[in-house]
C-alpha cells in the first residue's frame, strides 16, 4: 500500500517526536483515579488458580461430578477438532433446576486467560452453586472455550484465530474491513525471526511512538488498527477468521438449547483479563446492551466502584470496540433478548495510560511474530513466553486474591438481588 508507514522510517521519525510523546505519554500516566480498595480473597485462596489446562479440566470434571446431584444436572465435553492434539476439549456443567433465571460462567475464549475464569468457576461451582440453585437461578458453566490457546498459551486458537474477533450472528463480521490495520501493518507484523527481546521491544515501541507522531498524537488508529480485529491477514495480530470457528457450533449446539428457554432474565458472564487497571475488575458492555438488564446490571454492581468493580463500555479510556465479540452474537442465541445481557468480565492487569498500551502492544506483536518465525535465540522466545504469561496471568498472589474477592463480591449480590 502506498501510504504504509515503512517500519525503518517510524523508527528514524520517532527519535525527531520521542520527547514530545514522551510528554503526551506523561499526560496520561498522570491522569487520577479516585482511590480504591481492592476486594481481596484470603491468603490461600490464590491456589484456586490452575497449573495448567490438564489440571484445570481434571478440577472442573471432578468438581462438576460431585455438583451433579440431580436428575437432569448435565456434566459434559466437546472435543475441539484439532490437526494436530486429539485430546481438547471443552467442558460444561448444566445446573437447571426449574429456576426462572439464568447465569451463565464461561472462561477462556482467549486461551492465555483462562486461569482467571478458571478459578471464578472453581470458586462458584464449590461455594455458590448450591445456593443460585435453591434460590432459582440456574447455572451453566462452560470451561476453557479455547482448549488448545489455554494448553499451549495462545491467546488465538489453533489457526490463530482470535475467537472473540469471529462470532457473527449474520456473517457480515467476516467482511469487516480494517484500514486501519492494513496501513499499519508493516508495524504490526516485523518480518523474519525475533532479535533480542530487548532490541524487539524497543523497536515496537519506537515504532509506536511514531506512529503516534504520524497520527497527530492520536492512539486511534493504532488501537483501532490492532484491537479492533482484522479479516485479512490469517497469520496477522487478532485475526477473526474468514467464516465461524467450531465453536459457535458448540454454543449453538450445547448452549443454545438452554438460552432459548423462556428464562425472565439471563446473565451471561465471559471471563478474560489483560485491559484495565491492575487488579480491578471491569464488566464491559456490548455494543447494543438490551436496556432493562443494563439497568438491573448498574443497581447490582453499579456502586462497587470504590471496591475495585466498575461498569464500562468499549469507548471508555483504555478499552476498545471490537468485531466478532462472542457477547455480541449470544443474544441471537435467546429466546427473549430484551431480557438478556451478555457481558466481558476483565481483570486488569495492564493498566489504562499510555505507556501500557505501548507495552502491551509491544508484547502482542513480538508474541505473534516469535509464533510466525520464532527467535534468533531460544532465550528470547522463552522471555517472550515468560511475559505473555505474566501479562494475562500474572503470579502475584494479592493480584489472584483480588480475583477471587471480587468474584466473591459479584456473586454474593447476584445472589441476593439477580
Ligand atoms: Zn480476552
Amino acid at each position: 500500500m502506498r501510504d504504509m508507514i515503512g517500519f525503518s522510517n517510524i523508527v528514524r521519525r520517532s527519535r525527531r517526536v520521542a520527547l514530545a510523546a514522551l510528554l503526551a505519554m506523561g499526560v496520561s500516566a498522570c491522569a487520577t483515579h479516585p482511590p480504591r480498595q481492592l476486594e481481596v480473597a484470603a491468603p490461600g485462596t490464590e491456589s484456586l488458580f490452575p497449573a495448567g489446562y490438564e489440571a484445570s479440566r481434571a478440577r472442573f470434571r471432578r468438581d462438576c461430578a460431585v455438583a451433579a446431584v440431580k436428575a437432569g444436572d448435565v456434566c459434559g465435553q466437546w472435543a475441539t477438532p484439532s490437526a494436530t492434539d486429539p485430546d481438547l476439549t471443552v467442558e460444561y456443567g448444566i445446573f437447571s433446576r426449574g429456576g426462572d433465571r439464568l447465569l451463565v460462567i464461561q472462561s477462556g475464549i482467549h486461551g492465555t486467560e483462562a486461569p482467571a475464569g478458571a478459578a471464578v468457576q472453581a470458586r462458584v461451582m464449590r461455594d455458590y452453586l448450591p445456593k443460585l440453585l435453591v434460590s432459582g437461578i440456574d447455572v451453566v458453566f462452560v470451561h476453557a472455550l479455547n482448549p488448545w490457546g489455554f494448553k499451549y498459551g495462545r491467546r488465538n486458537d489453533e489457526f490463530n484465530v482470535n475467537l472473540n474477533r469471529n462470532f457473527s450472528a449474520d456473517g457480515k463480521t467476516y467482511e469487516f474491513p480494517n484500514p486501519d490495520y492494513a496501513r499499519l501493518r508493516g508495524l504490526f507484523e516485523p518480518p523474519g525471526p525475533v532479535g533480542s527481546r530487548f532490541w524487539g521491544g524497543a523497536a515496537v515501541s519506537a515504532g509506536f511512538v511514531g506512529a503516534f507522531a504520524a497520527n497527530g498524537f492520536s492512539d486511534k488508529a493504532l488501537s483501532n488498527g490492532l484491537d479492533n480485529g482484522q479479516y485479512q491477514f490469517p497469520a496477522g495480530i487478532n485475526y477473526g477468521g474468514r467464516g465461524p470457528q467450531p465453536q459457535t457450533a458448540f454454543l449453538k449446539q450445547i448452549v443454545g438449547p438452554v438460552l432459548a428457554r423462556p428464562y425472565r432474565k439471563t446473565l451471561y458472564l465471559d471471563f478474560h483479563t489483560g485491559l484495565g487497571d491492575s487488579g480491578v475488575l471491569a464488566v464491559i458492555l456490548g455494543k447494543s446492551p438490551a436496556p432493562e438488564p443494563l439497568r438491573d446490571l448498574q443497581a447490582m454492581l453499579g456502586s462497587y466502584r470504590p471496591r475495585g468493580i466498575e461498569i464500562t463500555t468499549p469507548n471508555d479510556p483504555g478499552f476498545f470496540p471490537t468485531e466478532g465479540d462472542v457477547i455480541d452474537f449470544l443474544p441471537s442465541l435467546s429466546a427473549r433478548p430484551a431480557a438478556f445481557l451478555a457481558v466481558t468480565m476483565e481483570y486488569g492487569t495492564l493498566g489504562r495510560g499510555t505507556k501500557a498500551q505501548l507495552e502491551s502492544a509491544s508484547r502482542m506483536i513480538l508474541e505473534n511474530q516469535k509464533y510466525n518465525h520464532g527467535c534468533r535465540r531460544a532465550d528470547t522466545c522463552e522471555t517472550i513466553e515468560r511475559e505473555t504469561r505474566e501479562m494475562f496471568n500474572p503470579s502475584d498472589p494479592v493480584w489472584r486474591r483480588a480475583v477471587i474477592g471480587e468474584a466473591d463480591l459479584v456473586f454474593k449480590t447476584l445472589l441476593e438481588k439477580f
